[in-house]
C-alpha cells in the first residue's frame, strides 16, 4: 500500500513535468478568472441591503475571494505544500510571463534582503484594514491588483523567465513558506544521486523561484511546480511526516521566519481579525477622542479621507475618521508587539533556562506554526461564515469546529515542541515546554475572546 502511494506521488510529480503545457493553460484560465473577479465588481455600484450573493456579482466575488479563495489556498499549502504557487497562482504566472519578455536584468542586492516578505505582509495587512479590503471591491482591486502589477514590473525588469517577485518580494511568500513546513509531501532531492548524474538525462529544468535544486531541503522555498521532478533520477515527490521539517530542519530557521510568525502571522493577524469587535479598541478610541475634544482638536474626527487612504463609502454609512485610522494603526501595532513580543520573550526565557542559545528559541517558535496556521484559517474563514450567514445559513456547528481546530493546533504545537526538546536532558525540557504551553494558552485565550468571550 505504502509502495503504491509512493509510486502514485512520484507519478504525479513526473506527470506535472510531462504536462507542463497543460499546467500553463490552467494558469491562464486562473489568470482570466482572477482578473474578471477582481476588476468587474470594482466597476459596479455598491450592493444595497437587499442584494444577495446569487444575484449580485460584487457579493459573489467577495465571497469567492475572501470566503473561499484565501482560506482554502492557505489550507492547500498545509496539505500539499506550495503547489498553489507553482501550479495556479495568477500573480506568479504573470510575473514569469513578463520575465520571459522583459529586460532580463540581474537581481539587485537590496531585493535579496530576507526581511521583505515580513515587511510586505505587515504593511499589506495593516493597509488592508485601513481601507477595508475584505468588504469593498475597489479596495481589493487596489491591493491585489497593485501587487499583481508590481509582480509583473519586477518580472519585466529582473530575471529571465523567473519569478523574482515570488522569491524575494511577495507579501505572502513568507507565510506560505512557514505553512509549507507542515505539508505531508515534498520534492525530496538525493544529493548522492544528483552527483552520480544517472539517466534519464533530461534538459535542465527552469526553477522559476531560483532555487539551488541540488541542495534543496524541505518544502518551504519550493513552489512544488514539478518541473524538476525526475531530474537525474534524484528528485521525487514523496510523502513525509508533517512534523519532519520543523523537528529536523527547524534549527536552521532564520530570524525573519520567526519574526514573521510571531509578530505577523500570530500578533498582527489576530489584532487585524479582532479589532472590529474588541472592547479594548473602543476604549482606546474613546479615550483618544476625549483627549482631542478636551484639547479642541476636532479635525481628526472628520471622515474626509479618500477611500484609498481610509475607508470612505458615505453612501452606505461607512466612512472612517482620521481618529479611526489612527486607532486601527495603534491597535494593530500594539497587538503585534504585545502578543508577538510576549510570546517571543517567553520562548527566549524557555531557551535560556534550558541552557540553550537564542537559535533554540527560533526553533521553538517554529513549533507554533500549527497554531499560527489555524489562527489564519479561523480569521479568514470568519468572513466565509459571516457571508454565508447573510445568505440565511445558520451554521450552528461552526463554533464547535473552531474549538476543535484551536485545541488540535495547540496540541500539535506542543507535540512538535516535545520532539524538538528530546535533544535536551530530561530536566532541561520543562522550561521550553512551559513556554510553549503558555504561548498556546495565550493564543487560545485570544481566539476564545473573539468567538465566545466578546
Ligand atoms: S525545486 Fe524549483 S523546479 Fe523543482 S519543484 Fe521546486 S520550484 Fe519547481
Amino acid at each position: 500500500m505504502k509502495l503504491l502511494f509512493s509510486r502514485c506521488l512520484m507519478g504525479i510529480g513526473n506527470g506535472l513535468r510531462r504536462h507542463s503545457v497543460a499546467v500553463q493553460r490552467a494558469q491562464w484560465i486562473v489568470v482570466l478568472f482572477y482578473v474578471v473577479l477582481l476588476v468587474t465588481p470594482a466597476l459596479l455600484p455598491l450592493p444595497d441591503n437587499q442584494a444577495r450573493m446569487l444575484d449580485n456579482l460584487t457579493l459573489l466575488a467577495q465571497f469567492v475571494f475572501w470566503g473561499i479563495w484565501w482560506p482554502f489556498v492557505l489550507l492547500s499549502v498545509v496539505l500539499f505544500g506550495r503547489m498553489w504557487c507553482g501550479l495556479l497562482c495568477p500573480e506568479g504566472a504573470l510575473s514569469e510571463w513578463a520575465s520571459q519578455h522583459g529586460m532580463g536584468r540581474g537581481i539587485p542586492r537590496w531585493m535579496r534582503w530576507a526581511g521583505w516578505p515580513t515587511v510586505g505582509f505587515l504593511a499589506t495587512t495593516l493597509y488592508g484594514q485601513l481601507i477595508s479590503v475584505y468588504d469593498y471591491a475597489q479596495a481589493a482591486l487596489l491591493i491585489l491588483g497593485g501587487s499583481t502589477i508590481a509582480a509583473m514590473l519586477v518580472g519585466f525588469f529582473y530575471g529571465r523567465g523567473k519569478r523574482v517577485w515570488c522569491r524575494y518580494l511577495c507579501p505572502v511568500s513568507g507565510v506560505f513558506a512557514l505553512l509549507a513546513k507542515l505539508a505531508p509531501m515534498h520534492y525530496r532531492v538525493s544529493e548522492e544521486r544528483w552527483q552520480a548524474n544517472l539517466p534519464p538525462h533530461l534538459p535542465a529544468p527552469n526553477c522559476a523561484p531560483l532555487l539551488d535544486i541540488r541542495r534543496m531541503r524541505g518544502a518551504s522555498a519550493c513552489h512544488a511546480c514539478g518541473r524538476c521532478s525526475g531530474q537525474r533520477d534524484a528528485v521525487r515527490l514523496i510523502a513525509r511526516s508533517s512534523n519532519e521539517e520543523i523537528v529536523h530542519l527547524g534549527e536552521h530557521g532564520n530570524l525573519w521566519e520567526a519574526r514573521l510568525l510571531l509578530y505577523g502571522v500570530i500578533g498582527l493577524a489576530m489584532a487585524a481579525f479582532q479589532w472590529t469587535i474588541s472592547p479594548w479598541f473602543i476604549a482606546l478610541k474613546q479615550s483618544m477622542a476625549e483627549w482631542l475634544v478636551a484639547h479642541d482638536q476636532l479635525w481628526p474626527l472628520q471622515a474626509d479621507a479618500p477611500w484609498w487612504v481610509l475607508t470612505h463609502y458615505p453612501q452606505v454609512n461607512d466612512a472612517f475618521t482620521w481618529l479611526d485610522g489612527l486607532s486601527i494603526c495603534l491597535y494593530l501595532v500594539l497587538g503585534a508587539l504585545l502578543l508577538g513580543g510576549g510570546i517571543h520573550l517567553l520562548l527566549i526565557a524557555g531557551s535560556v533556562l534550558a541552557g540553550k542559545p537564542l537559535a533554540f528559541a527560533r526553533h521553538l517558535a517554529l513549533c507554533l506554526v500549527p497554531t499560527g496556521a489555524a489562527g489564519l484559517f479561523l480569521g479568514l474563514s470568519s468572513t466565509t461564515v459571516k457571508l454565508l450567514r447573510y445568505e440565511g445559513l445558520q451554521l450552528l456547528w461552526v463554533n464547535q469546529a473552531r474549538a476543535v481546530l484551536i485545541v488540535a493546533a495547540g496540541l500539535w504545537s506542543l507535540y512538535l515542541g516535545w520532539r524538538v526538546c528530546t535533544q535536551l536532558p530530561w530536566q532541561s525540557r520543562q522550561a521550553p515546554m512551559l513556554a510553549l504551553l503558555l504561548s498556546n494558552t495565550l493564543l487560545g485565550y485570544g481566539w476564545w475572546l473573539q468567538f465566545w468571550g466578546w
